[in-house]
């Protein structure tokens, strides 16, 4: 799928529009989900344009590693860690991918269940 600049999580790597910002360093930026399925609920995302996982190319390794990185580390700053969080990566429309510019949602806060829904 060929990515499409005018996502809303480009418009907001652009500053355009808003994000309650949780990180940022050279290759991710993380912010609130703006409608939090857990109490904690952070989106990262790569810096560079990736539309979903299965858009990864070799190139991009070292970024897809970058964000399972951040995702620790946030969840162990947002105090999450030791009680256990999850992270999620929803690809296309079965997953129920809506933003297409990749992203990995970090949730914690409450119980999980398995299998997710
Ligand atoms: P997904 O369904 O995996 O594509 O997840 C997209 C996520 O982006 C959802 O959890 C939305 O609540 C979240 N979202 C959409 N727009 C915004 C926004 N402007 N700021 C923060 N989160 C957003």
């Amino acid at each position: 799928m060929s990515y499409d600049d005018n996502n809303i999580f480009a418009k907001i790597l652009r500053k355009e529009i808003p994000a309650d910002v949780v990180h940022e360093d050279e290759h991710c930026l993380a912010f609130r989900d703006i409608q939090p399925q857990a109490p904690t609920h952070v989106l990262v995302i790569p810096k560079q344009p990736i539309a979903k996982l299965a858009d990864a190319t070799p190139e991009d390794r070292q970024v897809l590693g970058h964000l399972m990185w951040a995702a620790g580390e946030i969840a162990r700053k947002e105090g999450i860690a030791e009680d256990g969080f999850r992270i999620a990566i929803n690809n296309g429309g079965r997953a129920n991918q809506t933003v297409f510019h990749l992203h990995v949602h970090v949730m914690g806060g409450r119980d999980f269940t398995w299998p997710p829904g």
